[in-house]
């Protein structure tokens, strides 16, 4: 199969023929359809601090994807062969304390997808069982057109589940929400946060293009952070207390800091961006304001899953509006023009198709 590979702990990937992988017993394989580029890849291609720390080389990098099921282990008991799926990147162990008390994203020990396990970026990937998680058939006559998952949408599931996992940590109905960040995911959890009800959203970002996206996410206000300050959108907004949560998806060492200096007494804040420093944070402020922090990692299993799926079939404007977050589809032999258009951090998503291949 052709497959994106990393040879080595150094810069770069190369497209070149490997082995198709076998599924071990409790394991599905999976033709690969559309892959998601993500801020990962990209820290695996250039090899970088992060990417030294945690990934396993050797490697076939990739996490977010869609495909068919093309064959089942002996004992794999629901997932069929020809079922349309997205995969659940993190594989659990399924033994610490907290995968037996059913919370499997708290895993001490998780292992992922296309970072120290084969990933995606290839035309056949294997995942076990309970990591696949199956799409609706696209031609099923229950559904509305405008409601399947196409390969495109089911490649970013992973992407919008992070998104789905913060936007509802905390209740956001009726509430005021600063979201700091407006790549993919930021985007795709302000689309989320209208949707569930949210009064007034702001969101920052230092590119215009991804900022006009957002204006179609649903937001109130846009807020150029190169240029513009959360205090001037706190009053533009008409806001007398504060923002009652905060969704903090850049990891920029700016953002937190500003986030927490306008919070209503009591706000809860969801941290997903990964600060790639340590951030100086006025603790005092989170004390006396009595400030929640919560740190996201991943998805649900599978409760994230359940929602995503739930509130796209549930409402066409929500799946009208996560697809639009999807701005560039490249066949996969074009992968190397699409790292540079998902690094430039001007577009929403990057999607790759794998059935030129075929
Ligand atoms: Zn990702
Ligand atoms: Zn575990």
């Amino acid at each position: 199969m052709r497959a994106l590979y990393k040879s080595g702990p150094h810069a770069g990937l190369e497209l070149i023929d490997l082995p198709e992988p076998a599924p071990a017993p409790d394991e599905v394989k999976i033709r690969v359809l559309t892959t998601g580029i993500c801020g990962t890849d990209l820290h695996i291609l250039n090899w970088d601090a992060w990417a030294a720390s945690m990934v396993t080389a050797p490697l076939i990098p990739g996490h977010e994807f869609y495909g068919e099921v093309v064959a089942t282990g002996d004992l794999v008991r629901d997932v069929r062969v020809g079922d349309r799926v997205s995969g659940e990147g993190h594989v659990v162990c399924g033994t610490c304390r907290n995968c037996r008390a059913g919370r499997r994203q708290l895993c001490i020990r998780t292992v992922s997808v296309g970072v120290q396990r084969p990933g995606a970026f290839a035309e056949y990937v294997v995942i076990p069982e309970e990591n696949v998680w199956v799409h609706p058939p696209p031609d099923d006559p229950k559904h509305n057109s405008n409601q399947v998952i196409t390969p495109e949408l089911g490649a970013i599931f992973d992407p919008f589940g992070n998104a789905v996992h913060t936007a509802l940590k905390f209740s956001v109905v009726g509430e005021d929400v600063l979201i700091t960040g407006a790549g993919p995911i930021g985007l795709m959890a302000a689309a989320v946060v209208r949707h569930v009800g949210a009064r007034y959203i702001a969101i920052t970002d230092v590119s215009t293009p991804r900022l006009t996206l957002a204006e179609q996410m649903g937001v109130d206000l846009t807020v150029d952070a190169s240029c513009s300050s959360i205090a001037w959108a706190y009053a533009e907004l008409g806001l007398k207390e504060g923002f009652d949560v905060g969704l903090e998806m850049s990891g920029h060492p700016e953002a937190l800091p500003e986030m927490i200096r306008n919070m209503n007494h009591g706000g809860r804040i969801a941290l997903l961006g990964l600060p790639n420093a340590p951030i100086d944070i006025d603790w005092a402020t989170v004390v006396t304001h009595m400030l929640t922090l919560q740190g996201i990692y991943g998805r649900e299993m599978f409760e994230t899953w359940n929602a995503m799926a739930a509130m796209l079939s549930s409402s066409p404007w929500l799946h009208r509006t996560i697809s639009s977050v999807i701005t560039d589809v490249l066949p996969a032999t074009e992968w190397e023009r699409g790292f540079r258009i998902a690094a430039d951090g001007r577009s929403g998503k990057v999607v790759l198709d794998w059935t030129v291949f075929a």
